[in-house]
């Protein structure tokens, strides 16, 4: 059956206002909203996807906006730091940019070999990356508020922090098709496909506090796998090393499965496909909210609890 593990689909995290969230994701960023729903587990609440053009996996990172949500907070068995990938040259824009807009970032620094590292947060304290890096052959979103040249490509690693490394790095490698392609210091990096949007950094801080859930938390990660079949045939796996995997749910753009890894991030793997042209065309991705078919019933009521949003393109041009 090949590989059944592709590398990272998406990154779900929690945010304390939607406007805010826009704000920061499609306006200062300049990520594709690829798609305005609801959780689907909570109704009242809504469900952002942003991403590259297409949303393609490995750029897609969504949000649930829970209104006036206290933080979280980092610590061990959390994913704390999601980080994108962009284009060395643009290293002098970025840092600009986050100045424009108050963004505090840390002194860029060189983590592994040609690539360059600035660490900011959003502004439920989400820990965010750029990474500077000549090796990323993605391009990047051309029709937001950042120029194509220096765009975000998608993401490049992503930076869990367990007690100890061993248990989760079994998992990646042998139920999740990973390898360990590189380490340095406390940082052991994993991936299935070895190019940027696919590195999994697992990080040992015994010495950390636990993360606690909340606002400016990541839910959980995803990772990509091709189809039904593929998936079926990693959910086996994960039973049999009794991670106790939900049964396939279905998400509309893609099937998932759900099950907790043995340092405590909540992991998911979802079907690369059908995707989120589904439901509306591919040029007005985002536009729209939309439902999926059982809780279309209920728009009127649902359009009533969630708060409006709006783009202040002029803000972010
Ligand atoms: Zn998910």
């Amino acid at each position: 059956m090949g590989q059944l593990i592709t590398g990272i689909h998406h990154v779900t995290a929690i945010a304390s206002g939607a406007q805010k969230n826009i704000d920061f994701y499609r306006g200062i960023l300049g990520l594709r909203l690829i798609k305005q729903t609801i959780n689907f587990d909570a109704p009242e609440v809504y469900h952002f996807y942003y991403g590259d053009e297409a949303g393609n996996p490995g750029s897609i990172l969504t949000f649930f906006p829970y209104e006036g949500l206290v933080r979280g907070r980092h610590g061990k068995g959390m994913l704390n730091t999601t980080a994108f990938s962009v284009p060395l040259a643009s290293l002098d824009y970025w840092l600009e940019r986050l100045k424009r807009y108050n963004i505090e970032y840390k002194t860029p620094q060189e983590r592994f070999e040609e690539e360059i590292v600035v660490y900011f947060e959003d502004e439920d304290g989400l820990g965010l990356e750029l990474i500077f890096n000549d090796k990323d052959t993605r391009a990047g979103y051309a029709n937001g508020y950042i120029p194509e040249e220096y765009a975000i490509k998608g993401f490049y690693n992503v930076e869990i922090w367990e007690e100890g490394y061993e248990r989760t790095a079994g998992l990646l490698t042998e139920q999740l098709d990973h390898m360990l392609i590189a380490e340095k210091g406390n940082r052991f990096r994993f991936a299935a496909i070895n190019n940027p949007g696919n590195y999994i950094d697992v990080v040992c801080s015994p010495d950390s506090m636990r993360g606690l859930s909340g606002s400016g938390t990541v839910h959980h990660l995803a990772f990509a796998t091709p189809n039904q079949e593929t998936q079926s045939a990693v959910r086996l796996k994960i039973v049999k090393r009794m991670l106790n995997p939900t049964p396939v749910l279905d998400r509309n753009y893609f099937t998932s499965i759900y099950f907790r890894e043995p340092g405590g991030v909540l992991f998911e793997v979802a079907t690369s496909g059908p995707g989120f042209a589904i439901d509306e065309p591919g040029d007005h991705l985002g536009e729209a909210l939309k439902l999926p078919e059982q809780f279309e019933p209920r728009r009127k009521e649902l359009e009533k609890t969630l708060t409006p949003i709006t783009f202040n393109d002029a803000r972010y041009k």
